[in-house]
């Protein structure tokens, strides 16, 4: 049957109409299109370093104001096809992509794993999920703890205020925007005790949203907070 379909419909590329090998890849043009990170990116931020670099390095940014977690790492720059890919999966219906994303998001967090921990997302406010139907970042998070058999709690943060969509915001706006929007789920506090959390999200920009998710993650008792992200945006434009 599966045979049938292929013979039907052949897999496509994720990103454009050319025909490819086998189902979730990018054809050749559009991997060249899409700036995949390679090591050694900034061990807190995952933004790619200019230079020779070694493991645990830091950027300018990470350096002078230590983030509100411990490691992180990013799949791609958001630019040019990345963004492609992003937003297909964020306001395109696009739930197919976060397979072949959530499996790029699971390499690229392979450093940062370590024993008893949780993967959760970064949450979405109830209206805005109703309206989008689907957490990206839920996606991607349930494909990395599947991938590598970790405990995956959706619920582990919400977001009960709305808050203003931060596009186009400074990144003192964007924190103050954040600020004590995001809350711990009270119900889960059991399960965070001491242990390592990674928290999943499409977007990383300034990392406010993520360092208040770090923080309440801490504030409930987490062991660690490390976080993974699919675009890390280089520099605010
Ligand atoms: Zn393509
Ligand atoms: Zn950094």
């Amino acid at each position: 049957m599966q045979r049938l379909t292929r013979l039907i419909y052949p897999p496509q590329c994720l990103t454009c109409d050319e025909m490819v090998e086998s189902e979730g890849r990018l054809c050749p043009s559009c991997w060249s299109r899409t700036p995949f990170i390679v090591d050694h990116p900034c061990d807190a931020c995952g933004k790619p370093l200019i230079g020779d670099t070694q493991a645990g390095d830091l950027c300018d940014d990470c350096r002078s104001m230590p983030r509100a977690w411990s490691r992180g790492r990013a799949v791609m720059l958001y630019a040019d096809n990345a963004r492609g890919v992003v937003l297909r999966l964020k306001h395109g219906d696009r739930t197919d992509l976060a397979r072949p994303a959530g499996a790029w998001l699971a390499q690229a967090a392979k450093p940062l794993l370590v024993d008893g921990m949780i993967v959760a997302p970064v949450p979405l406010h109830w209206m805005r999920l109703l309206r989008r139907r689907y957490n990206q970042s839920a996606l991607l998070a349930q494909q990395v703890a599947k991938l590598h058999r970790l405990s995956y709690i959706p619920d582990l943060l919400r977001r009960p205020i709305a808050t203003r969509t931060l596009d186009g915001m400074t990144a003192v706006q964007r924190s103050e925007t954040v600020a004590g929007a995001i809350v711990f789920n009270e119900r889960r506090r059991a399960a965070i005790a001491g242990r390592p959390v990674l928290l999943i999200d499409d977007v990383m920009t300034t990392g406010a949203t993520l360092a208040q998710c770090a923080n309440a993650c801490r504030r409930a008792g987490a062991a660690g907070v490390f976080v993974a992200v699919l675009a890390r945006v280089d520099r605010e434009h």
